[in-house]
């Protein structure tokens, strides 16, 4: 038997755990060979395989190539879209919250509401005159014309007492 070999199972027999790995077995095969070149070849080959069994575990731990990169050319597109969309209804809402003189923030619907702590419904505070010229009153002096107009015009003498 191999002097190794033997050296290590002393070892192990009076304490597994100090014993340390034990030997390769190609260390055992050389040391057993000692002049024989068939072995001495047998030795080579079987360091030639775990050789390879090694760099096929490294080509296995490589990490995985990054995922392809995505186009997010459209989704920038439609977020600055979405933004500019946003930035007019914004300013649409400001403006018709101050046409009638409420809350641009919440228009009373909200107790939480730090402009105006829900109390900010329509005529709550005065209506802003430029912002009322512009969107309300276009709009009474059309509800005014139709109704004038679907009134029919009334006699001077109909509904005169007699
Ligand atoms: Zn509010």
């Amino acid at each position: 038997m191999a002097e190794l070999l033997e050296r290590w199972l002393e070892a192990a027999a009076q304490d597994p755990s100090a014993a340390g790995p034990p030997p390769s077995t190609q260390d055992v095969l050389a040391q057993l060979a000692g002049d024989d070149p068939r072995v001495a070849n047998l030795v080579r080959y079987m360091s030639l395989l775990e050789a390879q069994a090694a760099e096929d575990d490294e080509a296995e731990d490589e990490p995985e190539p990054p995922p392809p990169a995505y186009d997010t050319t459209e989704i920038r597109i439609a977020v600055r879209r979405l933004h500019a969309e946003v930035e007019q209804l914004r300013h649409r809402n400001d403006l018709l919250a101050a046409a009638l003189g409420g809350c641009y923030l919440c228009w009373g619907e909200d107790p939480a509401c730090e402009n105006c702590a829900g109390r900010g419904r329509p005529g709550s505070s005065l209506p802003d005159a430029r912002a009322f010229r512009a969107c309300v009153l276009p709009a009474v002096r059309r509800v005014s014309a139709t109704r004038r107009a679907a009134v029919p015009p009334t006699s001077p003498t109909e509904g005169a007492p007699q």
